[in-house]
């Protein structure tokens, strides 16, 4: 197939562009460089196979020839990349998501929307299922993000139903892996950044809030598997492995040699308190589940920070 990626040069855009390749797809990866960088694609440049096309999703897109899939990645994704850029968040959330949807409608091609844990809010209900609708502040900082995807998702399956366009939304939770910026405040690059320079790790509030962390390649195989299949979702990619984010420092300073230890700061606003997905739709949906356990994925990450943080110094 011929398979358009946005935010394609970004974490997860750039390692599903690989797979995508691997799997012996024409790939284009199309992004505006916003938080993502063209270093994380350059060992993919020069293939036929392969493009990039600098451009902002908010403004119309035009792509010239055949498209079979759509993939809609682009966003800013972190917490403190979408409260940098809020308007961005919002605009690419609704504007980009229209115009990739609309793209894909004159190309008859697939689409498949990436929205996120966050539709959920600080959950009422735990582990999260896809039935839930959420408990999101559409007014704190966190909204720009939330609402953003919550409208992408209502879009997208607008145009299902008034286009009769095979869109399908996964719900992805946190994904971490080599290609993080070490600067983007999520806790994984930052435990690991903290603890390989000797600074102190920033467990925010008491750490008892929860995450579960999913290997990158997982969750890829997870979006390449929604694309195979014929279920429109929304359905949750992430790993189910929970723990608490003060267990999680602790980890990384088990696995580091260093100096660190442990500070506390102050809980961002409307921060959730727990976050774990309920993945039996995945399961008998799309035959998926992690298979890369938090061991071997952060050693893979933690190797990854550490060269880079080398060719730094
Ligand atoms: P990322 O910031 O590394 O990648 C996003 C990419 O989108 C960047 O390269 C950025 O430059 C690009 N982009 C942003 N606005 C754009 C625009 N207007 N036009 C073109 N490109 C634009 O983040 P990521 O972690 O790789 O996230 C990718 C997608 O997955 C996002 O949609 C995010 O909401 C979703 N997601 C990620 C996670 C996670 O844990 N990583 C969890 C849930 C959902
Ligand atoms: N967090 C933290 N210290 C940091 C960065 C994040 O304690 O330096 C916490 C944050 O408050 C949240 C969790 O780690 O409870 C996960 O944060 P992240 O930004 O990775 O993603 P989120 O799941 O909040 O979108």
């Amino acid at each position: 197939m011929r398979i358009l990626v946005t935010g394609g040069a970004g974490f997860i855009g750039s390692h599903l562009c690989e797979r995508l390749l691997g799997d012996g797809h024409e790939v284009l990866a199309m992004d505006n460089l916003l938080t993502g960088t063209t270093d994380n694609i350059a060992h993919l440049a020069g293939r036929k196979d392969f493009s990039f096309i600098h451009h902002d999703v908010t403004n119309y897109i035009f792509v010239q020839g055949r498209l079979d899939f759509v993939f809609h990645l682009a966003s800013p994704a972190s917490p403190i990349d979408y409260l940098t850029y809020p308007i961005q968040t919002l605009k690419v959330g609704s504007l980009g998501t229209h115009k990739t949807l609309g793209l894909a409608l004159v190309k008859e091609a697939g689409f498949i929307l990436a929205s996120t844990s966050e539709v959920y809010g600080d959950p009422l209900v735990h582990p999260q299922s896809e039935d839930y609708w959420g408990n999101v502040n559409p007014v704190g900082p966190r909204g720009v993000y939330d609402e953003a995807k919550r409208f992408a998702e209502a879009i997208t399956f607008a145009y299902r139903r008034f286009h009769g366009l095979n869109t399908k939304v996964a719900r992805i939770f946190n994904t971490y892996g080599p290609r993080m910026r070490a600067d983007d405040g999520r806790v994984v690059p930052a435990f690991i950044s903290q603890a390989l320079s000797n600074r102190n790790l920033t467990v925010f509030g008491s750490g008892s809030q929860t995450r579960s962390f999913c290997y990158v390649t997982d969750t890829v195989d997870g979006l390449v598997r929604l694309m195979e299949s014929d279920f429109p979702g929304p359905v949750n990619i992430g790993n189910p492995d929970e723990m608490t984010i003060l267990d999680f420092a602790e980890f990384v300073l088990e696995r580091i040699d260093t100096r660190s230890s442990i500070v506390h700061r102050e809980l961002p606003e409307d921060d959730p308190k727990v976050r774990k997905p309920d993945i039996s739709l995945a399961g008998e949906k799309l035959g998926w589940e992690p298979i890369v356990g938090l061991e071997k994925g952060m050693a893979k990450t933690i190797e990854y920070f550490r060269e880079k943080l080398k060719v730094l110094q």
